[in-house]
């Protein structure tokens, strides 16, 4: 089957007991024992499984491709059940320009537990293989990278792990649809369902998609359930939903951010326009080859720096100045004043979530606030 219809109907068979075509959300905490005392029907306590949650597992992982996966209350939450399963003096490599709270997650909590970390651009692929050690078990991407939209080359860093025995983490909270790393040799893909799977800014949710079943991804359910980051009924229901219309947002997204980042790269207000999609992009040709398209985010640089940045920000009518991304409504964000001390984002840079409005009218709406 084809992307869009598995998004439509995986994780959605009508309600065996009612016939509902719309899934009934399953909001009880506990499931009644057998006589016997067994669980027959296959749930005991909605922290260790709920129908909901199992639901949106088993549609994400027919959506990607993968044998198992967790949702967790939060992306975030779902990285660090990664890290978790992990012990003291493994060592992670990730990318210099991943998602800073994931970045912030491993330095603050987990090298006080002994993890060892070395942060290496991924683009760069001569410096990853110099970066990778013996004991390098989690090789963790993120492309297209935020805030820059640096792209990793997912094949060949994959290679790259694997010749060391290391698992590919790849977070493709900014790709789904789109990018499908398990096809490019990653292990586990990891989303920020929070993003583009709920997509209306109005639910919080992360997933661990693992390509096959093994003891590594056993280990994680068992934090999962052991460690109780998961995601409410509700929640679940929300972000299966959003998964039924996912491909068709996605194209739309992406047609959007095209047609602006033509706009912004021709406009005199603007120093640079990141955005993987452009010929001039750095990373252009191995995203050409990863992505069927270029997503639906895009940065760029306002000449004049902070203040400019900052003005723009303040001008625009449409663009909600707000953090996120995913949603049907276009944001605008200035990454380097939310991500604070140690930011690598450069002053002049905003960020832009590109939305489902009319691509004429947001293109109106940054050159009145660039002008
Ligand atoms: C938002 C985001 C996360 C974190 O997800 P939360 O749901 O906010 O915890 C991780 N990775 C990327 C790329 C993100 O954009």
């Amino acid at each position: 089957m084809k992307i869009e219809t598995i998004a439509v109907h995986a994780g959605h068979d009508p309600d065996s007991a009612t016939g509902a075509v719309a899934a009934p959300i399953h909001l009880t905490t506990t499931f009644e024992r057998d006589i016997d005392g067994a669980y027959s029907r296959g749930f005991m306590y909605s922290r260790n499984d709920n129908p909901n949650r199992q639901a949106l597992e088993e549609g994400i992982a027919a959506l990607e491709g993968g044998a198992a996966a967790a949702a967790f209350g939060s992306g975030t939450a779902a990285a660090m059940s990664i890290l978790q399963a992990l012990s003291p003096n493994d060592h992670v490599l990730a990318h210099t320009d991943a998602y800073y709270g994931i970045t912030r997650l491993i330095r603050d909590l987990f090298v006080r537990w002994k993890l060892e970390v070395d942060f290496v651009d991924m683009s760069d692929l001569a410096a990853v293989k110099k970066a990778l050690r013996p004991n390098t078990k989690i090789v963790w991407t993120e492309t297209p990278s935020n805030p820059l939209l640096k792209i990793v080359d997912l094949a060949a860093v994959s290679e790259m792990a694997h010749a060391g025995n290391a698992i590919c983490v790849c977070d493709n909270t900014w790709a789904p649809i789109i990018q499908r790393p398990f096809d490019l040799g990653v292990d586990i893909i990891l989303h920020s369902t929070t993003k583009y799977f709920g997509g209306h800014c109005d639910v919080l949710g992360g997933i661990l998609v693992g390509k096959i079943d093994n003891d590594f991804f056993k280990r994680v359910r068992h934090i999962q359930y052991s460690g109780g980051a998961v995601p409410s009924p509700f929640d679940c229901w929300l972000i299966l939903r959003g998964m039924r219309t996912l491909p068709w947002r996605m194209r739309a997204h992406c047609e959007n951010a095209a047609k602006i980042a033509e706009y912004l790269a021709q406009d005199r207000h603007v120093e640079r326009v990141h955005y993987p999609g452009l010929t001039n992009h750095s990373g252009h040709d191995i995203a050409k080859k990863q992505m069927s398209i270029f997503g639906g985010m895009l940065s760029l640089e306002v000449k004049g720096g902070r203040n400019a940045a900052m003005n723009v920000a303040a001008k625009t009518k449409i663009f909600t100045r707000a953090t996120s991304l995913g949603g049907v409504e276009s944001l605008i964000e200035h990454r380097a004043s939310i991500e604070g001390a140690g930011t690598t984002s450069p002053e002049g840079l905003l960020r832009l979530s590109i939305g489902l409005e009319n691509a004429d009218d947001l293109i109106e709406d940054l050159a009145q606030a660039l002008g």
